[in-house]
C-alpha cells in the first residue's frame, strides 16, 4: 500500500479535515482484504473521485484516491463516445470535449469527479439529454470482492444486467469504476436569464417552468435572498417558436439579466452576491438531495413552506435550491437503471452548514436540515442518493426512499459482490 501522510487535497472540507488512516493510489488485492479494516463502526473503503461529499475521506478510514491514477481522457473522434477514469471530475471532462466542440450533461459544478455519473448525474441539459446514467456507454472496474468486470451497452449478458442497471445509480455500494465510456453531445450555445426575484416572481416562474420545453430548465436558490437561473441550449432553437413564447414571457421580469455564452463550460452558477458558505475552510456542511414530481397548484404552499424554512435557517450559509429534471429523463429508453424516481420533475437539495469546530451549531443546523426536510416531503418524497450518508441516522430512510422497489436488489447485490461490506454499508 502507497502511504501518503500528506493532507488530502479535495473540496469537501469535511473530507479534508479527516485524519484518514491511508491513502491508496491503485485498485490492489489488499484492497479486498477485509483484515484490513477494522470491524469497528462498520470500517469500510473510502473512494475519492471528485472529493466533493464528507463520505471521501473520514477519520480513521482507509481512502481510495482515484484522481491521480484514473484521470485519463479520450475521445474517439469516429464515434464521439468519450472514455474517462474513474477519477475525472466534470469540468477536465467538458474542458477536454470543448477542443473537439463536443460536451456532456454535466451538473451545476465543475468540481464533483465520477461520483456524479454514478449516482444519477442531474444536469441543467438532462431534460434534452437524460441524466448522467444515461449517456454511459460501458464500464470497467472491481466488484467488492476484488472481481474485475468490463460492461459494454448492447452486450451485457443475461447474468450481468442486473449489475449494470444497479452501477446506474447504486455503483458506490457494491463496486469501484475506474473507467467510463460516455456519448458526448454536440457544444451549443447557452443562454442564461439569472437574477433575484421575489416569492411572488418565483411561484410565477416555477409555473411556467413545468411546461418548459425540453431544452429550458429553471434553477433556484432560497438564500436570504431568492435567486434563479433560466437555463436555454440554444441548438437551432433561437428561431423555435416555442423556446420564442417563453423568452417573451420571461421579458415580464426586466430585473432578469441575459447573457449568451458560447458553450456550458463558461458558465458558473452559484452567484457570490448570495454570500454563501460553499467550500469556506472554516465550516463543514451536509447536503441532502429530494426528488418530487410537478408542482402544479401546489405552488403557492411550497411556497409559504419555503418561507418557514428561510425564517429557521441558523445562519447564512445555509439554504435550498432546486434543480428541474423531466422530458428525457422520465423516459425509460435508456434502458432500466437503479435511479427510479423517473416520474420526478424537481430536484431540491438542503445545505446544511456549520462552522466547523461548533458542535452546538452543528447540531441546531442538523436539526434545521431535518425538520426542513421533513416539510418538504409532501412536495418532494423521494430522495436522489447523491450523497452517501453512511455516517448519519438517516441514511437508513434515505436508502428506501432513494431506492424504492429496487432496494431489495441492491441488498442482494451487495451480499453476493461485496459480502464482506467492504464498500459503503447499506
Ligand atoms: C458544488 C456542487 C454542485 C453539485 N451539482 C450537482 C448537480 O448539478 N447535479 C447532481 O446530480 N449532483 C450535483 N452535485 C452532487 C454530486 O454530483 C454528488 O455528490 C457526487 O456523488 C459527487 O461525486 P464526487 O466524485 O465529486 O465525490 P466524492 O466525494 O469523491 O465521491 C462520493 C462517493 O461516490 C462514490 N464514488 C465516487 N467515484 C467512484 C468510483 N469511481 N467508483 C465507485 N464509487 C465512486 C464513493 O462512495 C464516494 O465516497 C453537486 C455537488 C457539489 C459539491
Amino acid at each position: 500500500m502507497n502511504k501518503n501522510n500528506n493532507l488530502l487535497l479535495i473540496p469537501n472540507i469535511n473530507s479534508k479535515d479527516a485524519k484518514f488512516k491511508e491513502l491508496i493510489y491503485n485498485v490492489e488485492d489488499s484492497l479486498f482484504n477485509k483484515e484490513n479494516y477494522s470491524n469497528k463502526e462498520s470500517e469500510h473503503l473510502c473512494v475519492c473521485s471528485g472529493g466533493t461529499t464528507s463520505s471521501c475521506a473520514k477519520n480513521g478510514y482507509t481512502t481510495l484516491d482515484l484522481r491521480k491514477n484514473y484521470n485519463k481522457i479520450q475521445l474517439d473522434r469516429e464515434s464521439n463516445l468519450v472514455t474517462i477514469g474513474g477519477g475525472v471530475i466534470m469540468g477536465h471532462l467538458i474542458n477536454h470535449l470543448e477542443k473537439h466542440n463536443r460536451s456532456f450533461p454535466i451538473g451545476l459544478s465543475k468540481l464533483p469527479g465520477a461520483g456524479y455519473i454514478l449516482t444519477g448525474g442531474v444536469s441543467p441539459l438532462s431534460r434534452a439529454y437524460g441524466l448522467a446514467i444515461d449517456n454511459i456507454e460501458s464500464i470497467k472496474g472491481f466488484l467488492g470482492n476484488g472481481t474485475f468486470i468490463s460492461l459494454k451497452k448492447n452486450q451485457i449478458s443475461q447474468e450481468k444486467q442486473l449489475i449494470w442497471e444497479a452501477i446506474k445509480g447504486a455503483a458506490p455500494f457494491f463496486s469501484i469504476i475506474t473507467e467510463i465510456g460516455l456519448k458526448t453531445i454536440q457544444s451549443n450555445p447557452i443562454l442564461i436569464i439569472e437574477g433575484f426575484v421575489n416569492p411572488t416572481e418565483l411561484s410565477e416562474i416555477i409555473q411556467l417552468s413545468e411546461v418548459f420545453p425540453e431544452n429550458m430548465s429553471l434553477q433556484w436558490i432560497y438564500a436570504k435572498r431568492i435567486y434563479i437561473y433560466i437555463f436555454v441550449e440554444l441548438k437551432n432553437n433561437l428561431e423555435d417558436k416555442r423556446t420564442k413564447e417563453y423568452l417573451l414571457l420571461l421579458e415580464k421580469l426586466p430585473t432578469l439579466e441575459k447573457k449568451i455564452y458560447k458553450n456550458f463550460n463558461e458558465i458558473n452558477f452559484f452567484p457570490k452576491e448570495l454570500e454563501l458558505y460553499e467550500l469556506n475552510a472554516n465550516y463543514h456542511s451536509e447536503v441532502i438531495s429530494l426528488l418530487g414530481e410537478d408542482l402544479k397548484n401546489d405552488i403557492p404552499v411550497l411556497i409559504k413552506c419555503l418561507n418557514e424554512i428561510r425564517d429557521n435557517m441558523p445562519n447564512n450559509s445555509c439554504y435550498v435550491a432546486s434543480q428541474q429534471l423531466g422530458c428525457k429523463t422520465k423516459k425509460l429508453n435508456h434502458g432500466s437503471s437503479f435511479f427510479v424516481h423517473r416520474k420526478s420533475t424537481w430536484k431540491p437539495w438542503i445545505y446544511a452548514s456549520w462552522k466547523k469546530n461548533d458542535l452546538q451549531e452543528k447540531k441546531v443546523v442538523m436539526n434545521w436540515m431535518y425538520k426542513s426536510w421533513s416539510k418538504l416531503k409532501r412536495f418532494y418524497p423521494n430522495i436522489h442518493l447523491a450523497q452517501l450518508h453512511n455516517h448519519l441516522n438517516s441514511h437508513r430512510e434515505e436508502l428506501s426512499l432513494a431506492f424504492g422497489n429496487r432496494f431489495e436488489e441492491l441488498k442482494t447485490l451487495k451480499n453476493i459482490f461485496d459480502p464482506q461490506s467492504i464498500l459503503p454499508p447499506l
